[in-house]
């Protein structure tokens, strides 16, 4: 049976179980550190926001988790590990880069590495030395490649960490998990990692709750790949209700099997605050990690999705995922 790198080693996709697919154990904006009234980088505090945000998972019976920050938004594994041991859950993190609005982009483009394929062959590097080498002295391997796009576009960069995650893949089997911005470019991007010789089994499309279209939705679901309703709790876009009945619609059309559930939640953010401005939080009111099990599950067996049904977009599609 094939094996997933979890931050702690190997692991079989029979231990994932329940599994969040998409989450961010910690996560901060590039140049969050050039704010001087930022948190300052204490690992030890930090470690213990993130256990406190997470220890609730434990109750609902949470085994794995999917860390979705890539290499350019903060992301740690040293934290990941220590998090991972304390609390006893599995924590697959991932290589991959964020959109080239809001990523660490500068040494690539500075470098004039800035034609497609040039840029593209330089990230596989990246890419497949953290599945298969490691990341840094961590001592850790990624799991999956997390790849970005911005709203309404596919820049030359995003283009090439697209490119460099299919190619990636094919050598290595490990998914591809998406993050799509403001409900825009699933199908083009879809496109882009399928006609690079991606295995549509293999990919994840993020963020795809966040476009009240089921048209959207469909037209990516048709084109065989899974698609993630990931960010249950960020009102600041689109209301939970509004997704919860795209997705009744979507299970009751027979889609159970090609949908993974989330929240997009960040336990420790870095910066002033933490991740979110003050007046915006009140547009995130059910935001955690258990916003999907306190109240859009019950919302769906109350909508008559049944207990099988749930299971397989929980446990059974990441298992298929990772196999
Ligand atoms: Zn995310």
């Amino acid at each position: 049976m094939a094996k997933i790198n979890s931050v702690l080693g190997p692991i079989s996709p029979d231990d994932l179980g329940l599994t969040l697919a998409h989450e961010h154990i910690i996560a901060g904006y590039a140049g969050w550190e050039c704010d001087a009234l930022s948190r300052p980088y204490n690992r030890q505090k930090i470690v213990n926001i993130c256990l406190k945000a997470l220890s609730p998972i434990k109750e609902f019976g949470v085994r794995s988790i999917v860390d979705a920050t890539p290499i350019d938004l903060g992301r740690d594994v040293e934290v990941m590990k220590e998090v991972s041991e304390k609390l006893q859950v599995n924590i697959i993190c991932a290589t991959g880069m964020y959109t080239e609005e809001l990523g660490k982009w500068a040494y690539l483009k500075q470098r004039r590495r800035s034609k497609i394929g040039d840029m593209a062959t330089e990230l596989y590097d990246t890419y497949l030395h953290e599945l298969t080498q490691g990341i840094g002295n961590s001592g850790a391997k990624a799991g999956v490649i997390k790849v970005a796009t911005g709203l309404d576009k596919i820049s030359d960069c995003e283009m090439a960490s697209l490119k460099a995650a299919a190619r990636a893949q094919k050598e290595t089997g490990v998914p591809i998990i998406t993050h799509t911005e403001g409900g825009t470019m699933g199908p083009e991007q879809t496109d882009v990692l399928l006609s690079e010789g991606a295995d549509p089994n293999k990919i994840q499309c993020g963020h795809m709750c966040g476009n009240p279209s089921l048209e959207y939705q469909l037209s990516v679901l048709k084109k065989g790949v899974n698609i993630a309703f990931d960010r249950f709790g960020i009102e600041y876009f689109l209301p939970d209700s509004v997704r919860t009945a795209n997705l009744i619609s979507l299970l009751q059309q027979g889609y159970a099997d090609r949908i993974l559930l989330s929240q997009d939640y960040i336990s420790c953010g870095f910066g002033r605050g933490g991740i979110l401005p003050p007046e915006e939080a009140k547009l995130f009111i059910n935001w955690s990690f258990i916003n999907i099990f306190r109240n859009i599950i019950p919302a769906l067996k109350k909508a008559g999705i049944n207990a099988n049904q749930i299971n397989t977009m929980t446990v059974d599609n990441p298992r298929r995922l990772f196999s």
